[in-house]
C-alpha cells in the first residue's frame, strides 16, 4: 500500500492476551463479550501491529511490539508469542528511525534485547519528552508498565525527544494525547490524496470503536474521550484508513459516521 509517499506494510510482532474486563474498562462483559472471543481466564487475544513505512530516504517503524526478553512466569500471564524483526523478514539493522507512540512494554518493549542492547541498532528513536519523563517516574498504577529495561536504552544512542504536535518527517505528523497516560501520541500518514491513521491506544481494536468504549487502563478518562470524539471526528471528515495496533483480526478500516457519537466501520 502506498499513501503520501510512503510504502506502507503493517508488522505484527506476535499476539498476547489481556484481561478482557480491564479491556473494555466500565462496558459490561455481558456486552462486550459479543464482539470478541474470550478464554477460560477472562482474556482476549491481542496483536501488536505496528507499521513499517519506507519513503523518502527512510524505513521508519512505529512502534515494536512486546519483544522477546520476558521471564516464563510472564510469559505464561500475558501469553506474549513475540516474534524477532528477522523472523518477521524484517532487518532490524535496515530500520533509519524508531517511532514510538509511547513506552508501555506492549509497544516498545522489542526495543531492547535480554543484554541492555538496542535491537534497532542504526535507528534514531522518537518519543514525546513528556512521555519518558513519565516512564522515568510512574505512579503506581503505571509502574508495571513502563520497565526500565525498556526506557533507559533510549537515551543510550541517537534518540529526539519530541515536544507537542510535530510533522517530523514529510508527510508524518504526530498528535499528542494524555488520557491513555501522558505523552502518548497518535501518527498521521497523510498528503492531499490520503491519510492513515495510528490511534496506537487510543484505540486499540475495531471493537473500541464507540466513545464509551475504553480501557480500564486509561489514567484520565475524561481527558481521553475528549481526545477520542476528536479523533473520529478527524478521521471521519479525512475519510482515513485507520490502522488497529491490537485488534487480532481487524487490521484496518475507514470509519463512518452513524448517529450522534455514534460510528461504524467500513
Ligand atoms: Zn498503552
Amino acid at each position: 500500500m502506498k499513501v503520501a509517499g510512503y510504502d506502507i506494510s503493517y508488522i505484527n510482532f506476535g499476539n498476547f492476551r489481556l484481561d478482557g474486563g480491564a479491556m473494555f474498562g466500565s462496558v459490561p462483559k455481558n456486552l462486550w463479550c459479543k464482539l470478541i472471543k474470550v478464554d477460560e481466564e477472562n482474556c482476549i487475544p491481542l496483536a501488536t501491529r505496528c507499521l513499517v513505512l519506507e519513503g523518502f530516504g527512510k524505513k521508519i517503524l512505529v512502534d515494536c511490539g512486546n519483544g522477546t526478553k520476558w521471564d516464563e512466569k510472564r510469559k505464561k500471564i500475558f501469553n506474549i508469542q513475540a516474534k524477532e524483526p528477522n523472523q518477521l523478514g524484517l532487518d532490524p539493522d535496515s530500520v533509519t528511525d524508531l517511532l514510538l507512540t509511547h513506552l508501555h512494554f506492549d509497544h516498545c518493549g522489542g526495543i531492547s534485547n535480554s543484554n541492555g542492547g538496542r535491537v534497532y541498532k542504526n535507528a534514531k528513536i522518537w518519543v514525546q519528552k513528556d512521555n519518558l519523563d513519565n516512564a522515568k517516574s510512574p505512579t503506581i498504577r503505571e509502574k508495571a508498565s513502563y520497565l526500565e529495561e525498556n526506557y533507559k536504552v533510549i537515551e543510550s544512542g541517537d534518540h529526539f525527544l519530541i515536544e507537542g504536535d510535530k510533522e517530523i518527517f514529510p508527510n508524518i505528523k504526530v498528535h499528542v494525547i494524555n488520557g491513555h497516560t501522558k505523552g502518548q501520541q497518535w501518527i498521521e500518514i497523510s498528503d492531499n490524496n490520503d491519510t492513515l491513521l495510528y490511534p496506537s491506544d487510543l484505540m486499540p481494536t475495531s471493537r473500541h470503536l464507540q466513545i464509551p468504549y475504553h480501557m480500564g487502563y486509561d489514567m484520565c478518562v475524561d481527558t481521553l474521550l475528549k481526545e477520542k470524539k476528536d479523533f473520529l471526528d478527524y478521521a471521519v471528515n479525512k475519510n482515513a484508513l485507520i490502522v488497529f495496533q491490537h485488534d487480532p483480526d481487524v487490521e484496518s478500516g475507514r470509519i463512518k459516521k452513524t448517529g450522534e457519537d455514534r460510528f461504524g466501520l467500513e
